[in-house]
Parts: C-alpha cells; sequence; structure tokens
C-alpha cells in the first residue's frame, strides 16, 4: 500500500490534535474543580475564541475529512511533511510543559481563581505567554502539513485574532492582581518568542 505525501501530512495533523486532546483533557477536568473569583469573559473573547477553534479545528478537520476547498489546494512535499510534523511535535511538548507549569492556574479564558497564583518558572521564565507560542507553532506546523492554502493557513489566522483580541487585557489583568510583582516580571520577559517579541 502506498499513500500520498498530502495524505500523510493529513494524517499526522490528524495524530497532532488527537495527541493535543490528550494532553488538554485531564487538565480541563481538574481545572473544573478550582472555583473561579473573577472572570472577565466577553463576546470580544467568545469571538476570539470562535476564531482560534474555527482555524486550528474546525476548517482543517473539515478540510481533512471531505477536500474542500479543493480550489486551493497546491503540490504537497514530504520535506514541508517532514518539517511540520517536526514543529508539532515541538508545540505539543510546550504545551504540555505549560500546562504542567501553570497547574490549577489554568483557564481557557480570562479568569482569576481562587488562591491564584503567578507563574514565572519553567517556560514562563522565557516567555509570558508560552502556552500561547505553543499554538502559534501548532499554528505553523499545521501551515506545512496541509497542502490547501485555507486549510494550511486557517490555524495562524483564526488564533491571531484570539491572541490580539486578548494579549492586553490577559497582562491588564494580571497587573490588577499581582501589581509590581507582574510588573516586574514583565520587564524581565518578552511575550511569545525569547527575546525578540
Ligand atoms: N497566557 C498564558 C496562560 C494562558 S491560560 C500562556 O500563554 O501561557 C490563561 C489564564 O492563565 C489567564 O486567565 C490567567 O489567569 C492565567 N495566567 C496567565 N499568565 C499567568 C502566570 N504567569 N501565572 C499564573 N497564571 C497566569
Amino acid at each position: 500500500m502506498s499513500i500520498s505525501v498530502a495524505a500523510l501530512g493529513k494524517i499526522m495533523w490528524v495524530l497532532g490534535i488527537v495527541a493535543w486532546y490528550v494532553i488538554r483533557y485531564p487538565f480541563e477536568r481538574r481545572a473544573k474543580r478550582v472555583r473561579v473569583v473573577s472572570s472577565q469573559r466577553s463576546h470580544v473573547e467568545n469571538f476570539g475564541l470562535a476564531s482560534a477553534l474555527l482555524g486550528l479545528a474546525v476548517i482543517p478537520g473539515c478540510y481533512v475529512a471531505s477536500g474542500i476547498p479543493e480550489v486551493a489546494d497546491h503540490p504537497a512535499h514530504l520535506w514541508a511533511v517532514v518539517v511540520g510534523a517536526t514543529i508539532f511535535a515541538i508545540a505539543l511538548w510546550v504545551f504540555r510543559r505549560t500546562h504542567k507549569e501553570l497547574g490549577r492556574n489554568w483557564s481557557i479564558t480570562l479568569e482569576i481563581r481562587d488562591k491564584h497564583e503567578l507563574v514565572s518558572g519553567g517556560p514562563y521564565a522565557f516567555v509570558r505567554h508560552p502556552m500561547y507560542t505553543s499554538f502559534m507553532l501548532m499554528g505553523l506546523g499545521q501551515a506545512f502539513l496541509l497542502s490547501n492554502w485555507v486549510g494550511a493557513l486557517a490555524g495562524l489566522l483564526g488564533f491571531s485574532i484570539l491572541f490580539f483580541l486578548r494579549v492586553d487585557k490577559e497582562e491588564r489583568m494580571m497587573v490588577e492582581i499581582f501589581g509590581s510583582q507582574y510588573r516586574d516580571y514583565m520587564a524581565r520577559t518578552k511575550r511569545l518568542v525569547p527575546y525578540l517579541y
């Protein structure tokens, strides 16, 4: 049996998404048990979450299942699948590290939990938003794995919408709660990419 390079890219993406969910699921369950003391969930935030979900999961999922939109297909290359799978694997590793480090402080949205602690170790020593770095890397991996412009680029675009709608608010919320402790932390870290941004 032989499969096409395009199909191989799709298979790798599906495996990546399944692994993503296997990593996240236990944290989601545990987080439900920790009380939320303040929430900044809003329509804008919900729109951002929907964009990220559409771009990273729904649109590429539909493409993988149906091949639509076929007009946006482009030639698949083995090197691109290898690069995409490598970036996706790194993304998953960072994703898992950030969940372990955030522990009970994790939320899908902008929330402060009971006895919230400022995390600044592990991946958080390098950047303030390593989980968002991992989502950007997932989007980049997707861009290399899927040989269709729409399926490929939806992830980076969808997650960027969530990121730019959220990041200022998230940092303001952290400053409100942690004051100079978070300001000092901001002074010594970048947002997404160590030393750059
Ligand atoms: N922006 C972070 C966390 C994403 S989860 C990252 O990309 O890694 C979102 C929640 O994490 C927010 O609601 C906030 O309450 C919490 N959070 C963000 N940064 C944090 C930090 N350094 N320490 C503890 N909690 C943090």
